[in-house]
């Protein structure tokens, strides 16, 4: 994946951060679009329609990487970066995404029917059962089957969806968190190769070719499911805004597990078996 080296906005200019004019006025466009009513995916199609390039030759803007500027402190400006945007401007738009995401908490309700992934118990490991309450104060309980843990935890169906939120949204922020192992078991037969190249005559050219061929096929067997679903995960992540929307997606495409400790605390296991705890 290409990665840029320094925010969209920015360029790195004898050892410091300067603004690139360029992008400037892209940032300024998305913000002044968004305070003005437009969704996400309006600003990102626009950018696209107008050929915007997010990095040197890739355009490709989506809901994710509008909503990372937008979300971007580093354009009200600190010790390194350059302000673009005034710190009130930014104010504004955390203001006026939290007003668009307290819409969604009814939304959020029927997610608990729907998590996807089975919530299990952080000390055992066996999967746990959600009960209603009605005694008292109405709450909802997690109890696990087992007959060392017979406690229940208590965490209302809000704070459980809000901290899987937390968990998914640390990933958002950073999909470069996903944990990709590098296969290097094949070197061998490169340096195989590399000698077979250096000794090769013109009647055995067809004999290289083809063992550049095998090369290749083999380095596609060797990437194991475990990193296969790790990059499709790490695709998903980079590509995708967490929202009402997004939220059961990202549960179904991208969570083995949900784990519940008694404090209560809540972390997931992704499908590449990477455990991720929200940052708090
Ligand atoms: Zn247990």
């Amino acid at each position: 994946m290409k990665k840029r080296n320094v925010a969209f906005g920015y360029r790195y200019e004898n050892g410091k951060i300067s603004v690139n004019k360029n992008e400037e006025k892209v940032i300024r466009k998305i913000f002044d679009s968004y305070l003005a009513g437009m969704s996400l995916i309006q600003i990102a199609s626009i950018l696209n329609d107008e050929k915007i390039e997010y990095m040197p030759s890739v355009i490709g803007w989506n809901k994710a990487r509008v909503m990372r500027i937008i979300d971007d402190e580093r354009y009200s400006g600190n010790e390194m970066y350059p302000q673009i945007i005034t710190y009130e401007t930014h104010e504004k738009l955390k203001c006026l995404k939290e007003s668009k995401s307290t819409q969604q908490d009814v939304d959020r309700n029927n997610i608990i029917y729907n998590l996807y992934a089975p919530v299990m118990c952080k000390k055992c490991g066996e999967k746990m059962t959600r009960h209603y309450t009605r005694h008292g104060i109405k709450k909802e309980i997690w109890s696990c089957p087992s007959k060392a843990c017979t406690r229940g935890v208590v965490i209302s169906d809000q704070e459980l969806i809000k901290k899987i939120a937390e968990c998914l949204s640390t990933i958002i922020k950073d999909p470069d968190m996903i944990q990709i192992k590098e296969r290097s078991n094949i070197s061998n037969n490169d340096s195989k190769i590399q000698q077979e190249i250096e000794m090769a005559h013109a009647e055995n050219r067809d004999n290289v070719t083809e063992m550049i061929f095998q090369s290749i096929s083999d380095k596609y067997d060797c990437i194991d499911s475990e990193t296969y679903i790790a990059m499709r995960i790490k695709h998903i992540f980079c590509d995708t805004a967490l929202d009402e929307t997004s939220l059961p997606y990202l549960l179904k495409k991208t969570v083995k597990k949900i784990i519940l400790g008694r404090e209560p605390s809540v972390c997931i296991m992704l499908l590449n078996n990477q455990i991720i705890e929200s940052e708090e």
